[in-house]
């Protein structure tokens, strides 16, 4: 039995029995058939469905928020904000694929020659809790623009979610088998890559799910994406300007009570501006209102499993013998971890070397941009990195010399269907959205005319 259970009041709000090996199997075999047709549909018959499923969400958007915040403990404004941006997500690639996927000319000494982008067929989504939402949207709606059909494999404590959003697209009008939810546990993944129905995986979670998983495709020889964690630096340069940048390190730091891949982790300050910048910083982790996740003021909800809060509290334990100091918050209560700021951390310690998923940030400083980019490049992790200046040829020069899959400059990194999103190092191979990301799951197969 797949079980949710609220984390802000402890309660159990959903269950569902899980699929028998004979039942996915089943739900393969019907993804595989419905493939055979769906791949002949024309771009336009496709984009029709798809916004019709960007309609969906609109429309019922606070039935599916209100599920994903009971679910994992989301804060309800920002559960309602991940709807719409599902939405937006099918409308981008509703508009785009046929573009993304028109076949590329290349000139040879054929008569004609080219490569054309076709889909492959089943692909199996392994997904996260975090934004159980967005992260399948963000596979979904390229991978079906594509022609593949999806199955869906979502984490075992947001399995209403999961068969929402499997609702969202009946809703919508596609066809039965197009994209499958399978109310399964881990331990079945390994046979679902196995089955030579089943064309290619795509993970979002944890290093040892993402190596498990990249595993058993390797076994097959099939192709997986992973997108695995992160521990983003926010680089905070003596000419920022400091008011601005409070803010936008706070929202990296605490949206999604802290439980996103991108959130900055780790606020690197330069000496000069250090102390000033900790001091607002301070006030404004004071001002963030934590509460009953369904309430519309609240900005902190719990985290989304007691266990998952333990284990933070366990990394700042750690840090805080290693010498690094508290400076607000860091107490828990089950679910709930207060916004906490932790200083003197350097690159030895738990808080800085791990990942750590919830709302504690470490801040270290530094003296010169050197040494500010040899800490950004010590992490393990290589999903993105924000810095904060005015100069923007010092931002210009900088930019090559970090190791991660994105560099946002005065901005928060952020996940945008315009913009190819992924990493590097244990953060992961290979991208999602924009044109990189609807081309991962295709056959690009080269035509060559004489
Ligand atoms: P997780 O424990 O790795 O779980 C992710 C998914 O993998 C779940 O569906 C889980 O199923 C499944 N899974 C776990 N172990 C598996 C195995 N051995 N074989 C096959 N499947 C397995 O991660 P999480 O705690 O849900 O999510 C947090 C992690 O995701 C963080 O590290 C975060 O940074 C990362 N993340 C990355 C991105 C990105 O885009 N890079 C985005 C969001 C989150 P069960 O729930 O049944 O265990």
């Amino acid at each position: 039995m797949l079980r949710s259970i609220n984390p802000y009041t402890q309660k159990e709000i959903y269950h569902t029995e899980e699929f028998t090996s004979a039942q996915v199997e089943e739900a393969i075999n019907k993804a595989d058939h419905t493939f055979g047709s769906w791949k002949t549909l024309s771009f336009s018959e496709r984009s029709k469905l798809m916004l019709a499923a960007a309609r969906e969400l609109k429309k019922n958007k606070k039935e599916y928020a209100e599920t994903i915040t009971a679910e994992m403990g989301k804060p309800i404004r920002q559960s309602v904000a991940e709807v719409e941006k599902c939405a937006w997500v099918c409308e981008y690639y509703a508009e785009k694929a046929e573009k993304h996927l028109a076949d590329k000319i290349i000139h040879t000494e054929a008569e004609e020659s080219y490569v054309s982008y076709e889909p492959i067929g089943v692909v199996l989504a392994v997904m996260p809790w975090n934004y159980p939402f967005w992260q399948v949207f963000r596979f979904a709606a390229p991978a079906l623009m594509a022609g593949n059909v999806g199955v869906l494999k979502h984490a075992s404590n947001v399995m209403k979610s999961a068969a929402n959003i499997e609702k969202v697209f009946i809703r919508a009008g596609f066809p039965e088998g197009c994209f499958t939810n399978l109310p399964i546990g881990s331990d079945k993944v390994e046979n679902i890559i196995k089955n030579r129905k089943v064309k290619a995986v795509t993970l979002t979670g944890s290093k040892p799910a993402g190596g498990a998983v990249a595993s058993a495709a390797g076994r097959e020889i099939k192709k997986s994406v992973l997108e695995l964690g992160g521990s983003n630096a926010l680089v905070v340069f003596d000419d920022c300007d400091i008011d601005k940048t409070v803010k936008t390190c706070i929202q990296a730091r605490y949206q999604n009570t802290g439980q996103s891949c991108i959130a900055g982790k780790r606020l690197l300050l330069h000496r000069p501006i250090a102390d000033a910048f900790t001091e607002k910083f301070l006030h404004a982790v004071r001002e963030l209102k934590s509460g009953d996740p369904m309430d519309e003021e609240t900005y902190i909800g719990t985290m989304a499993r007691e266990d998952l809060a333990g284990e933070l509290e366990d990394q700042l334990n750690k840090s805080v013998a290693q010498g690094a100091a508290i400076l607000i918050g860091g107490k828990r209560e089950k679910a709930y971890f207060e916004p906490t700021v932790v200083g003197a951390v350097t690159p030895e310690m738990s808080i800085f070397k791990e990942e750590t998923f919830g709302p504690v940030i470490g801040i270290t400083v530094f003296e010169t941009e050197e040494e500010a980019v040899a800490l950004v490049n010590r992490s393990e992790f290589g999903l993105g990195v924000s810095l904060f200046t005015q100069d923007f040829h010092r931002a210009k020069k900088l930019v090559p010399q970090f190791d991660d899959g994105a560099v946002f400059i005065n901005e928060l990194v952020k996940s945008d269907p315009r913009l190819p999103f992924g990493g590097t190092k244990i953060s992961g191979y290979g991208r999602e959205l924009s044109m990189d990301g609807i081309q991962e799951f295709v056959n690009k197969k080269t035509v060559y005319f004489h």
